[in-house]
């Protein structure tokens, strides 16, 4: 197998490109179509201070390695959960890529803004998923980080794959406001929150891996034990049946949705009123944040179980 651009041994093939790459000619693919997307999207300058939140997936990591090595002025920021032996290794990985490459990074204790790790706070609030429960405390201590510490611009490692899962399920369910609002550059609706932006947004999930195997990018190769066979996974395998029979098509799907369909959508919508929440003065479209009356919740579990376990 000869490399399409040069006609030296490549080392992958891609179907959907119809291409085989050699390293080299990989990585400039890799570039041009990161560069492309942060471009096209104005998503940020080589000036500005780009947080990155940092799991320790292969996604967050090869977009730290590659901003890092584009010149980018990149800042990590991971959330240590608290999940036994999956937590310690994750913020293992990413503290050590941030060592050897002397990169900035700030890990966040789940413990000092709810008062417990997330299983326990899963067990406390039985009713409640863990992945929503997460999805919705990193949220805010990711959006409070950014703005405290003056970030206007805040980074996530979401591929296509993800992307056009997330679009297959919102058409599925005609989400129509999450369809308005479906974009790799989502502008900040409250100076209190930072704009979002996912430069990996044309990049599949293979392709990412490839460039993580070219750079020997360490990654935490383990799923989270909390995680539900959630539906996207079942959107993924979907999409992947797709593709398997026409390449091409997850890109044609999300790419095509930014360039002729979001229009539509985003015409009926009407932008929520946001105030700041009565506790910690951050946006919400209620009087107390979602995040506060978790945390309110927490604290009631626990006085509970406290005088149960007395009482016992
Ligand atoms: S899989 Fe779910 S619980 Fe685990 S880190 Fe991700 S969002 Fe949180
Ligand atoms: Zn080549
Ligand atoms: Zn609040």
């Amino acid at each position: 197998m000869k490399c399409s651009r040069c006609g030296r041994p490549a080392f992958a093939k891609f179907r959907r490109h119809n291409a085989a790459f050699c390293e080299e000619c990989f990585d400039l693919f890799f570039e041009r179509q990161v560069e492309g997307a942060i471009r096209r999207k104005r998503m940020f300058t080589r000036d500005e201070r780009v947080l990155l939140g940092v799991s320790g997936g292969k996604d967050s990591m090869a977009l730290w390695h590659y901003l890092h090595r584009a010149g980018y002025r990149v800042f990590g920021v991971h959330v240590f959960l608290g999940i036994g032996e999956y937590s310690e290794k994750s913020r293992e990985v990413v503290t050590d890529f941030a060592r050897s490459h002397n990169l900035p990074l700030t890990v966040l204790n789940i413990q000092d803004f709810i008062g417990c790790s997330l299983p326990e706070a899963t067990r406390r609030l039985r009713e409640r998923a863990s992945c929503s429960l997460c999805g919705s405390i990193k949220r805010h201590i990711l959006n409070r980080f950014a703005f405290e510490e003056g970030f206007s611009v805040y980074a996530t490692g979401h591929n296509l794959d993800d992307e056009a899962a997330t679009l297959l399920g919102n058409v599925l369910h005609w989400h129509i406001d999450y369809l308005a609002h479906q974009d790799p550059h989502l502008p900040s609706p409250h100076p209190k929150m930072t704009r979002k932006v996912k430069p990996f947004y044309t990049l599949t999930e293979e392709e990412i891996l490839r460039y993580v195997e070219l750079h020997r990018i360490p990654f935490v190769p383990e799923q989270c034990p909390l995680s539900q066979r959630a539906k996207s996974l079942d959107y993924k395998e979907a999409l992947a049946l797709l593709e398997e029979r026409s390449p091409g098509t997850k890109h044609m799907f999300f790419l095509g949705f930014l360039e002729k369909g979001k229009a539509y959508f985003a015409r009926s919508l009407t932008p929520p009123e946001l105030r700041e929440c009565q506790r910690c003065g951050m946006p919400t479209t209620q009087e107390v944040c979602s995040f506060c009356r978790t945390v309110e919740r927490l604290k009631a579990k626990e006085v509970k179980n406290h005088a149960h376990s007395r009482r016992e």
